[in-house]
């Protein structure tokens, strides 16, 4: 029933945000050189940078950090943690780590050291550093449909293309092949989600070829949630059911508890053979700390056992998508370009269709999250030819991306509807004078390209 639909819980602590007024945030973001990761968060209105570990905890949660056992080995809240993840997830084996970066280097060594080829739907940055660093080479075989620039309405556009793996599986050969990884919701292309069709052929060609099946699962609830909403056979069965049909056809998982951990640090890393178990708890301890504590405290672990609980439930769940998938309907009413449909955790805007007339050299999605802060205190991230641009080593010449893209991520728990109104005219207000606005010009990158982002400094044009 339509009516009944608003958020599924009520405020008990509130957390004051401040508004401030056109002027102040010029001041603000002048001082800051024009990018956000520069600017205070104190002077933000409204925080869509990221979704990831920015979740509002519930009051069962921070009753659960009283809870927290703070012992080095052994503690209770270890065990309530061990056991949420066996019975949500359905691993035996469960190693925390400090966040999912560290259990993607965990990942990295264990199957990762002998070098070949990693194929993934689409791999996320951190476990594609730590393969490289590993000495392997990952590979991504996104369905055409799931293509960012691909506006093509699909319901799975996070799922691998099968005929382009076993066409590497027979080129290169089943032994150069160590590990395929799946990224549940593919966050590199917009949150958008796998199915449960496509995990299992994957699942069957990795058992053929007695090629190890890992899921990266930081969004793994909102990938089961879709999988019942759009997935035939799916619509009476709960998430929690899906959830453990989906990573029952893998070999163990990666997670970052700051997505659908629905807490705000920490991770861990999951597998069903006790065989490989000395080598996690080894490679924890000497990176992480005792096996039984992984780089947190006893309340975080705490508090993740209920999240893991929480993030999966469907009333939550449905007030999440819906959430996200109210902003970009919005947006697109307005004649924002965004990109379509709307995945798990953001809304992703097409700066070049945005700003046609500011070429890539002067970072169209650049100057529209500076005058998205500067309109409405709305905070959004570039990832375009800032975030993305190559350069060659020997002629120093730049490429950009294909695409220039603004991503509006949405905490979780954390904004009503009515925020997401303040964003929605905003970006529309900012749209509608589309036309006078000019581009950046970088004047600083620091000391690495591919990380430009954080450390850039721009003036305006
Ligand atoms: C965030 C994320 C990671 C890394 O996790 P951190 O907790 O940020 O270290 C890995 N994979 C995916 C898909 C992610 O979204």
């Amino acid at each position: 029933m339509k009516f009944l639909n608003a958020e599924p819980f009520r405020i008990k602590v509130v957390e004051p945000i401040k508004k401030s007024t056109r002027a102040e945030r010029e001041k603000w973001i002048e001082d800051a050189y024009y990018n956000v990761f520069k600017l205070k968060a104190e002077h933000v209105y409204i925080d869509m940078l990221t979704d990831s570990g920015t979740t509002a905890m519930s009051s069962n949660q921070w009753a659960g950090m009283m809870r927290g056992d703070e012992s080095y080995a052994g503690a209770k809240s270890y065990f309530k943690f061990e056991k949420a993840a066996q019975d949500i997830l359905g691993f035996p084996y469960v190693q925390p780590t400090h966040q999912g970066r560290a259990a993607d280097f965990i990942m990295s060594q264990l199957y990762a050291k002998n070098g070949g080829y990693i194929p993934g739907n689409m791999h996320f940055d951190s476990f594609k550093g730590h393969a490289e660093v590993a000495g392997s080479i990952p590979v991504d075989l996104i369905v055409e449909e799931g293509r960012t620039a691909n506006t093509l309405d699909h319901p799975f556009k996070g799922n691998m293309d099968v005929t382009k793996l076993k066409a590497l599986i027979d080129e290169k050969g089943k032994d150069n092949i160590p590990l395929i990884i799946m990224t549940v919701t593919c966050n590199g292309n917009g949150g958008q989600p796998v199915s449960m069709a496509n995990i299992k052929e994957v699942s069957a060609i990795a058992k053929k070829y007695g090629i190890p099946f890992m899921i990266d699962a930081a969004r793994f609830a909102e990938n089961c949630y879709f999988i019942k909403k759009r997935e035939v056979g799916y619509k009476h069965k709960t998430v929690k059911e899906i959830t453990l049909e989906m990573f029952s056809y893998a070999d163990g998982c990666v997670m970052s508890s700051k997505k659908d951990g629905m807490v705000n640090i920490g991770g861990f890393i999951c597998t069903r053979h006790k065989e490989l178990v000395p080598m996690l708890n080894l490679l924890a301890i000497v990176n992480e700390g005792f096996i039984t504590y992984g780089g947190q405290s006893g309340r975080d672990l705490e508090a993740l056992a209920i999240g893991l609980d929480e993030g999966t439930e469907e009333d939550y769940l449905e007030y999440r998508i819906e959430q996200v998938k109210y902003l970009g309907d919005e947006l697109h009413k307005r004649g924002v370009p965004i990109i379509k449909p709307t995945g798990g955790h953001g809304v992703y805007i097409d700066a070049r269709k945005f700003y046609p007339h500011i070429p890539q050299g002067e970072f169209p999605g650049q100057a529209m999250v500076v005058e998205l802060y500067r309109t409405g205190g709305v905070r959004g991230v570039e990832l375009g030819s800032c975030a993305f641009s190559k350069k060659d080593p020997e002629t120093g010449e730049v490429t950009f991306p294909e695409l220039d893209l603004v991503r509006l991520s949405i905490s979780r728990r954390v904004y009503t509807n009515r925020h997401m109104d303040v964003v929605v005219n905003s970006l529309a207000d900012v749209y509608e004078r589309r036309h006078e606005m000019k581009g950046l010009k970088l004047i600083y990158e620091g000391p690495i390209l591919s990380l430009r982002h954080f450390t850039a400094k721009f003036k305006l044009l």
